[in-house]
């Protein structure tokens, strides 16, 4: 997850939806994932999504032209989740794959923070944003009552 912080990118979500770039309910048309051949930037943060890692495509009705489609990266993809359903994941359930993978991002984002040097700000202020535990306890919640073995993530 680049250097953007998880809660940024939620606050790029909430820019895009009210500039109608993003839908703003989880019933889009259409959510894909698919491995990547061609470097594309992401609709939402515009980093690369580099290749190899999976591209979501948001497609949703657009204001005025018929289908809008937004191409963003798995974190971006979860931050819109995150956003439009308010990690609500017993009203809106993510698969348990989706789970893992956000899980993972948690865990990868507090090993970054950790592994800055001292009197350096950190990328994704794990330990200082509340959004973060927030976030946790809502996956890890879901994963235990989905009875799937995890290493809790601790801080
Ligand atoms: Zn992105």
């Amino acid at each position: 997850m680049s250097q953007t912080k998880f809660t940024e990118l939620r606050k790029l979500v909430r820019d895009q939806i009210k500039a109608h770039l993003l839908p703003s309910d989880t019933k889009p048309k259409q959510v894909t994932a698919s491995p990547l051949i061609h470097a594309t930037r992401c609709s939402l943060c515009k980093d690369l999504i580099p290749l190899g890692d999976s591209m979501y495509t948001i497609a949703f009705d657009g204001v005025s032209a018929g289908l809008q489609q937004a191409q963003v990266h798995f974190e971006c993809h979860a931050a819109w989740q995150a956003e439009v359903g308010h990690i609500d994941t017993d009203a809106y359930p993510f698969t348990t794959d989706t789970l893992l993978r956000f899980h993972k991002a948690i865990r990868d984002a507090l090993k970054a923070d950790d592994d800055t040097p001292p009197d350096t700000p950190k990328p994704h202020g794990v330990r200082a944003t509340s959004d973060w535990g927030k976030d946790r306890d809502d996956v890890e919640r879901q994963l235990r009552a989905r009875g799937i073995s995890f290493t809790p993530i601790v801080w």
